[in-house]
């Protein structure tokens, strides 16, 4: 049982019933402010905890930390502790901010270690060693197969048989709030005889969820599905921008490249597994039968409700799309079994993407590419303007949150605007 995410749990910092960081979520990420260089700390309502401050005033004595571990430009370290110390770090925490707890709130260093979320700039919350992207829904890759495929094949004869997935580019991945430009490439109409050379036209997002994990293995040695959950921190949201004209015409036969590797967004605070625990579900049933390394046992799927939201330049936002995590074919334990079985080996700090979760319904699809079906049917948006793709100046909102028991464990924003193409 992890006490902290009891949902009778209330803080004697005051929390809007809205908000995406109740005390039963206290997720962490790394901010910085006008005084302060970048620094571990955790989301709780409209403020965050400074970690340093914390530590420093023995606050998590006890614990056997290492000195300084909050102290750092990245999380990495701090997850690498392992589950177990993360759990206990965690619960200290939720034990600090419970309402009948004078330890902090009646201590000097509240006035230090608790910082409106306003004043804070977040920064990436962990270096990101490798990246992978998954392709785990039977909807995306069934809608993707039927447009550029054949719709009576639109899933590879692999695809129920194992999680399909590639290696993307970790440099570029980026903080929400950081504008991209406009990617450039090479891209070739169908009855074009040769390629140009300009910007993309067809500029896409893709809602996806990110795990990271905080537990490195050694070269040669696999994880099964049931010890997973060891090696997972927690998840961000994470927009996979891609665009598809360029894709379109690189991608056969090794898959796409500088269509996906020019930025992709997470958001800036990991919501803990441990966190999400009270949220699992079971996956779609899987018909197919799967080969005996990724069969997983007991409910590996999260109900976590998503959204997108498209904001033209200085006009209001549209919500274009509302898909939910728990639409996956394929779960995280199979996913990181999968990845290892081969003997790979992974990386504190690893990010791993789900792929796009599509829903079944249109108004669920997790990216244009599919809600305006590769720009036929285009979108109609709350300010009277249309979309095919994203536009010079347009801002793509994803966020996400489970809810259960009046306990709403969201992520907050991943936020990016699109500049022209320099
Ligand atoms: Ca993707």
């Amino acid at each position: 049982m992890i006490k902290a995410n009891n949902p009778a749990l209330k803080s004697w910092l005051e929390v809007p019933v809205d908000s995406d960081f109740p005390i039963q979520n206290l997720p962490f990420g790394i901010f910085k402010t006008d005084y302060l260089s970048p620094v571990a700390g955790v989301a709780i309502g409209k403020y965050v905890l400074d970690l340093v401050c914390l530590h420093e005033h023995g606050f998590f004595d006890g614990l056997g930390l290492p000195a300084g571990i909050f102290n750092q430009k990245y999380l990495n370290g701090f997850i690498g502790l392992g589950k177990k110390k993360t759990r206990e770090v965690r619960e200290r925490i939720s034990e600090l901010l419970q309402h009948d707890n004078e330890e902090l709130r009646l201590n000097v260093a509240r006035e230090l270690a608790i910082i409106p979320m306003a004043e804070v700039e977040m920064c990436m919350p962990v270096t990101i060693p490798n990246y992978s992207d998954f392709y785990s829904s039977v909807e995306h890759a069934t809608n993707v197969g039927t447009m550029f495929r054949d719709p009576k094949n639109a899933l590879l004869p692999n695809w129920k048989h194992l999680p399909v997935a590639y290696h993307g580019r970790a440099s570029s991945i980026v903080v929400s709030g950081t504008s991209i430009h406009r990617p450039k490439g090479q891209t070739k109409l169908p009855d074009a005889e040769l390629p140009v050379f300009g910007p993309s036209k067809k500029l896409d997002f893709e809602l996806e969820l990110a795990f990271i994990t905080c537990k490195e293995t050694p070269l040669g040695s696999s994880i099964s599905t049931k010890d997973v959950d060891d090696h997972i921190f927690g998840f961000v949201l994470f927009n996979d921008w891609s665009a598809r004209d360029i894709q379109t015409w690189e991608y056969v036969p090794l898959g796409p490249f500088l269509s996906k590797n020019f930025g992709s967004t997470i958001s800036p605070w990991i919501v803990t597994m441990d966190a999400l625990e009270p949220f699992r579900v079971a996956g779609p049933k899987q018909e197919t039968p799967v080969l005996p390394y990724l069969v997983s046992e007991g409910q590996n799927n999260f109900n976590i409700a998503l959204e997108v939201q498209l904001q033209p330049e200085n006009e209001e936002a549209s919500t274009v799309c509302r898909s939910n995590y728990k639409f996956l074919y394929w779960n995280v334990n199979q996913q990181l079994a999968h990845h290892t079985v081969n003997g790979c080996n992974i990386q504190v700090g690893d990010l791993y993407a789900s792929g796009t979760i599509s829903g079944s319904t249109p108004d669920s699809f997790g990216s244009l590419l599919e809600l305006t079906w590769n720009g036929q049917r285009p979108l109609a948006l709350a300010n009277g303007q249309q979309r095919k793709f994203i536009e010079d100046g347009d801002t793509i909102i994803l966020r996400g949150f489970a809810e259960k028991d009046h306990v709403r464990i969201g992520f907050g924003e991943c936020k990016g605007k699109i500049l022209p193409a320099l």
